[in-house]
């Protein structure tokens, strides 16, 4: 039987978020490619199912090589569904944060997401989510600890950014104040994707509300991220954003999280 595969026109590339950083939107949910002094490059998150053929294509287009590593923001479906294919193909280890293991080693599942928190339409999609974890096998390597260079990426530090979930990490470039947030937060209201898509003005959200376990964690990484003041920050969904505006645009949701971000029936 054919695999069915997500269509092209579901896939789009995101030019020059910055040097050596590019991104592919599939459907909703952002992949990053980052380019590397060394020549080589760093595959950051691993998409939905069925992507994997748009993943390889857009890699083949822009990078002359495979790349060196695969590395996680964390271990929901969105992120994770293509890496064990993708690793395999390419011949490469998969890093993840260690406290994200239990979820990509087959061991235990995320809790069920609340389809109800925040609203919106992604409830439609949890029919077809994957129920059960992923299991990466011995592709799997760990992250260092926090504030670490990335071994994969070179100027590239680890934050620690639990709460969404608990092994959650953003990757920093300081050198030009790049910020790669995963799902710490977004630049669409997540979960409304398909409505946020029509958009005409891209504001800050907290992370997706039906998949988030520690909504203080998730504030306190929030305050983090907004403390670097970064230029440029590409979340895992949503538009990447730059410009003067984007550290106050982080300190209005960092300073308003609970308000902006946290389901009602999750406020404390
Ligand atoms: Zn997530
Ligand atoms: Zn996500």
């Amino acid at each position: 039987m054919d695999k069915v595969e997500i269509p092209a026109h579901d896939a789009l590339p995101l030019d020059a978020i910055a040097p050596g950083v590019l991104g592919l939107r599939i459907v909703f949910v952002n992949v990053f490619g980052i380019s590397h002094p060394n020549g080589e490059w760093t595959l950051i998150d691993a998409g939905l199912p069925l992507s994997a053929h748009r993943i390889k294509s857009w890699a083949q287009e822009f990078f002359s090589s495979a790349p060196n590593a695969i590395v996680l923001t964390h271990g929901h479906f969105d992120h994770v569904s293509e890496a064990k294919e993708l690793a395999d193909h390419w011949n490469v280890p998969i890093y993840a944060h260690p406290h994200e293991f239990p979820y990509l080693t087959g061991q235990q599942s995320y809790p069920a997401p609340d389809w109800k928190a925040g609203g919106g339409s992604m409830s439609l999609l949890s029919p077809t989510l994957p129920k059960g974890p992923v299991d990466l096998g011995s592709r799997l390597r760990p992250l260092p600890g926090d504030g670490s260079e990335v071994p994969v990426m070179p100027g590239w530090t680890l934050l620690r950014t639990p709460g969404h979930t608990p092994g959650h990490c953003s990757f920093y470039r300081a050198e030009d104040d790049v910020l790669l947030v995963g799902d710490a937060f977004c630049t669409t209201k997540p979960e409304s994707f398909f409505e946020a898509a029509l958009a005409q003005h891209t504001e800050l959200h907290g992370p997706p509300a039906y998949f988030t376990s520690d909504w203080q964690a998730a504030k306190a990484s929030v305050r983090r991220l907004a403390a670097l003041e970064p230029r440029i920050v590409a979340p895992g969904h949503g538009k990447p954003l730059t410009g003067p505006d984007v550290p106050a645009a982080l300190y209005k949701l960092a300073a308003d999280f609970d308000r902006i971000a946290v389901p009602d029936d999750q406020k404390s």
